[in-house]
């Protein structure tokens, strides 16, 4: 059985103001029926895991470098994440791959030294709208998956979101049957490369989640989750996403 997962992604948003935010959703669900993970940007992440203290939710990172250390002024290891307390690391987010030319090399390279951190890798993938229109969507997410997925990857250790580029911060959102078609896409896809451990990686979905259409999305079989980025930034707003997904 795969355990359903909100994810939340703060994305360059947030201070420590933000934390009264943590305090309010841990309040509204003091035992969540599903897994909460929130990925505040890395000035954060120690202050949230001190504070979530023995409390289920999950912190993690937005992104990590492929190397454990050294000369990369500016980014972050994945072992400095799960020093700070994070137990998870997107890679692959589609802001990263467009504002920082990370190509699905470099998203695999990220997933292993987040598995090498003893993290569990987020990876994420989508087709942008133009790919959408010429009828490439899942020969652009396949090639993503093969190419961003690394060979060992299992339930423990890695979590999938399909995010269509057009979808996030648009307010647009796929229609089930888009989504149930990517979705199912990709669990046959994973299930031909990794056999058995398949069936234990979680897929996400990401792009516009919010409580309004959250119910829907979480409807679609394979869908197992929510990777949501504005969505997240208030309790107001995530708890009722938990909620649905509950
Ligand atoms: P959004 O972002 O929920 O604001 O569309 C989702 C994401 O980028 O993960």
């Amino acid at each position: 059985m795969r355990r359903k997962l909100a994810a939340g992604n703060w994305k360059m948003n947030g201070t420590a103001a933000s934390l009264s935010e943590v305090e309010a959703l841990i309040a509204a669900h003091p035992s969540p029926g599903v897994e909460i993970l929130l990925c505040p940007p890395a000035t954060l992440v120690g202050r949230l895991a001190a504070l979530k203290g023995q409390h289920s939710l999950m912190v993690g990172g937005q992104d990590c470098h492929a190397k454990a250390s050294g000369a990369h002024t500016g980014d972050v290891a994945a072992a400095q994440l799960a020093d700070a307390g994070a137990t998870h690391v997107i890679v692959g987010h589609s802001e990263r791959r467009a504002d920082h030319g990370e190509s699905d090399e470099a998203v695999a390279d990220k997933a292993r030294a987040a598995w090498s951190a003893g993290l569990v890798a987020v990876i994420c993938l989508g087709e942008t709208l133009a790919e959408r229109e010429a009828g490439r969507t899942l020969e652009v997410v396949g090639r993503q998956l093969d190419a961003s997925v690394p060979e060992g990857a299992t339930g423990l250790n890695t979590v999938v979101a399909y995010e269509p580029v057009w979808a996030i911060g648009t307010g647009l959102t796929p229609t089930s049957e888009q989504i149930a078609e990517v979705h199912d896409f990709l669990r046959s896809r994973l299930s031909a490369r990794l056999g058995a451990d398949a069936a234990h990686v979680r897929l996400l979905y990401g792009g516009s989640v919010k409580a309004s259409n959250a119910a829907e999305i979480f409807a679609i079989p394979e869908v197992d989750g929510a990777l949501v980025g504005g969505a997240s930034l208030r309790a107001a707003d995530f708890s009722p996403i938990v909620k649905a997904l509950e």
